[in-house]
């Protein structure tokens, strides 16, 4: 039974780790592999076909191309325009795209015992992350209104899910939820928010992981839930696995054990 990551970089993908620990509980021995992908996904994917691969996970940048090789999709990566899961269709019908990256967030929000319906959130980045994001919060019963450096950015994701597009200018402290899906983490870059927009602010969630400028300024501002994304990574994952091998893994302890490496 083979499945596999593709991307590149690769190296430092933590799903091979999430995915054996999902196994462990399933009580099944599987392969989880690696995958760089060095010309295109499509022949990579074909290679791993040949291999007899059932399952895989797909990151950055092969994202909107593995949108493009799905031979059907699920509604949330239709939305997204991205898909992160391909599972293989049986007799040839080539593979099945989802995208579990929103739903893994909607997940993890409500595994912290916040509600979404009805909550106001701002969003913060207009990337493919942010894509992949707003549908199932939307689905959830949230209310998103979206800032982006670049705001026509936030105005096309605006029109496409109909959700508020606002300038950092003009942002307000009336929101439950501030989520940074900016990429601005990974450099320990600030944002041009002051602490006063987190002033309403029940949960602070940043997709990156670890103690990011933006986690740290949601401290400041004493924030009750300052969150990484490490819970939505496990539970994207857990919704991908799901969907591969029937059987839902338990997202708390694999978390744990993540925490702790
Ligand atoms: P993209 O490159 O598609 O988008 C990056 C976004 O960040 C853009 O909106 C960009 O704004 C903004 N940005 C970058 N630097 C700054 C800055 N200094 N100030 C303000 N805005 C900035 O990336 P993705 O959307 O694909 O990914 C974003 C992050 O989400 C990544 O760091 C990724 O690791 C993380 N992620 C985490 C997941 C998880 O499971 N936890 C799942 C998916 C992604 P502009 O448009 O102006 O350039």
């Amino acid at each position: 039974m083979l499945y596999a990551v593709f991307g590149n970089p690769i190296e430092h993908s933590r799903s091979p780790t999430i995915h054996q620990l999902f196994a462990r509980q399933e009580k099944v021995d599987l392969i989880y592999e690696k995958r760089l992908v060095t010309h295109t996904l499509a022949q990579a994917l074909h290679d791993f076909e040949n291999d007899g691969g059932l399952g895989a996970n797909v990151t950055v940048p092969c994202k909107t191309e593995a949108f493009e090789l799905s031979s059907q999709l699920s509604e949330r990566a239709r939305m997204a325009g991205a898909v992160n899961t391909l599972f293989r269709l049986p007799e040839n019908q080539g593979w099945y795209g989802d995208n579990t990256d929103g739903i893994g967030l909607v997940r993890d929000i409500q595994r912290l015992g916040v509600s979404l319906h009805d909550a106001r959130i701002l969003l913060l980045g207009a990337g493919g992350a942010a894509r992949g994001i707003i549908y199932p919060l939307k689905e959830a019963g949230a209310h998103i209104s979206i800032a982006n450096r670049t705001f026509s950015k936030a105005q096309e994701l605006s029109d496409w899910f109909n959700i508020q597009a606002i300038e950092f200018s003009d942002i307000t402290p009336s929101f439950d939820m501030i989520i940074n899906s900016t990429s601005a983490s990974l450099n320990q870059q600030t944002l041009p928010i002051d602490n006063q927009v987190f002033a309403n602010a029940v949960l602070a969630y940043d997709l990156v992981y670890g103690d990011t400028a933006f986690i740290q300024q949601a401290k400041q501002a004493k924030t009750a839930l300052c969150v990484d994304g490490l819970g939505m990574l496990v539970a994207q994952a857990a919704t991908s696995y799901a969907l591969w091998r029937g059987f839902e893994p338990d997202i708390e302890p694999v978390l744990e054990t993540l925490k702790k490496s």
